[in-house]
């Protein structure tokens, strides 16, 4: 969607086909963090700082933004090796100039009430340039204000994209469920997850390798959980512990995340639940306010993580006129991403930030 949004700004006629709803799939349910936090090589860093700050330009452009929530996120560590290995990134972080720093026990009460620190823990780590967004209200905003500016939008069938037109190598349009063909000069492919399949679908020559997601014991499914109702002052900001990552959700809700939830799309529902039941004593634990919370919804979702752990974004060889994107932390990278690729289609220029990030990577030579 922001994509979409960006290329109809730029006054490109832009067709959104959308197999399902827009934001449904990895996006509805993501922890949605923005962050640069722990995101290595440093240019990979220095992206993700770049989609912090594109969010919060968006966000004051647009009048009261409800979804853009900068309010800082709250790290401790319990173990003695552990804490060292989060002073460490502090100061590595710092030292790039990203707001990060250590906070006493009296300061981390003071910015976050509700957090119950343990007596053992001395210190916290303190990202105040942090945050998250909402995305369902986010994606929202987005659809209205790509049709205001002239977007089109294909969703369901009509929207779902079964193959590719192309002459010469050249990816010329796409065709849809609903046996509509529509002629493009380029396509970017956002599908998250699914850019795989489709690449090879218009005949890509390379690879878009993703972490396995599909199988039993897959890498890239996670759990996520809601509850409520939040009782004040209940967490206000990101707050990540040892054992639990959680932050408010619309509608007097938390969201949690867990380090160690292995989880996948076979997961029987009864172990899904009692994973969902840990999470929240855990966020018990963590935080007041969820004395009288159960948990209201639970699902397992799929990260769009590439197998190297960068974001691909370019052109396809082999697929000329087909351009993918797809990333882990797309969250944090959408509104910057969509601006460099907007300005790569309008202008025909290339992004040197995104020189590390090309498809290309991935030719295979025989
Ligand atoms: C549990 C979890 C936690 C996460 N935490 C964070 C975080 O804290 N911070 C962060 O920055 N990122 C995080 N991420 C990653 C982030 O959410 C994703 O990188 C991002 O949402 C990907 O967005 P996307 O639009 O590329 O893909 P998706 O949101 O998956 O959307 C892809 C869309 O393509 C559509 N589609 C697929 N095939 C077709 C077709 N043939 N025709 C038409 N449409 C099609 C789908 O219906 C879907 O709507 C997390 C993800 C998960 C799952």
């Amino acid at each position: 969607m922001c994509v979409t949004a960006r290329l109809a700004e730029a006054g490109i006629g832009v067709t959104l086909l959308e197999q399902a709803q827009p934001g449904r799939a990895a996006t509805r349910s993501s922890f949605a963090w923005l962050n640069a936090n722990d995101k290595a090589p440093r240019a990979y860093h220095d992206l993700n700082h770049a989609g912090m700050r594109a969010w919060a330009g968006l966000a004051a452009s647009l009048d009261g933004a409800a979804w853009y929530r900068p309010v800082g996120n709250i790290e401790w560590a319990a173990s003695a090796p552990e804490r060292a290995k989060l002073e460490a990134r502090v100061r590595r972080l710092a030292g790039w100039g990203y707001p990060a720093r250590l906070i006493d026990a009296a300061e981390a009460a003071e910015l976050e009430p509700s957090m119950r620190l343990p007596q053992s823990v001395a210190d916290a780590a303190w990202f105040p340039g942090e945050g998250y967004l909402l995305t369902e209200r986010l994606v929202s905003e987005l659809v209205e204000l790509a049709v205001q500016r002239g977007a089109t939008m294909l969703t369901g069938e009509a929207g779902r994209v079964v193959g590719f037109d192309a002459a010469d190598g050249a990816v010329r349009g796409v065709q849809t469920a609903a046996a509509q063909v529509i002629a493009a000069d380029a396509v970017v492919c956002c599908a998250g997850r699914w850019v795989p399949e489709l690449a090879a679908l218009a005949g890509a020559a390379c690879p878009v390798p993703l972490v396995p997601w599909a199988e039993p014991g897959a890498a890239a499914p996670g759990l996520v959980v809601q509850a409520g109702p939040v009782m004040p002052p209940g967490p206000a900001r990101v707050v990540h512990t040892p054992e639990v990552y959680l932050r408010p959700q619309s509608g007097g809700l938390v969201h949690l995340e867990a380090p160690d939830a292995a989880v996948d799309l076979h997961t029987p529902e009864a172990d899904l639940r009692r994973w969902a039941e840990e999470l929240l004593r855990r966020a018990r634990r963590a935080v007041r306010g969820l004395e009288d919370a159960s948990v209201t919804g639970y699902r397992v979702c799929v990260r769009p993580m590439p197998a190297d752990g960068r974001s691909i974004v370019g052109w396809l060889p082999g697929a000329g006129g087909l351009y993918v994107a797809v990333t882990h932390s797309g969250v944090t990278l959408a509104a910057h991403l969509a601006q460099l690729i907007t300005t790569e289609l309008a202008d025909g220029t290339t992004a040197a930030e995104l020189a590390p990030y090309r498809p290309n990577r991935f030719t295979v030579t025989p």
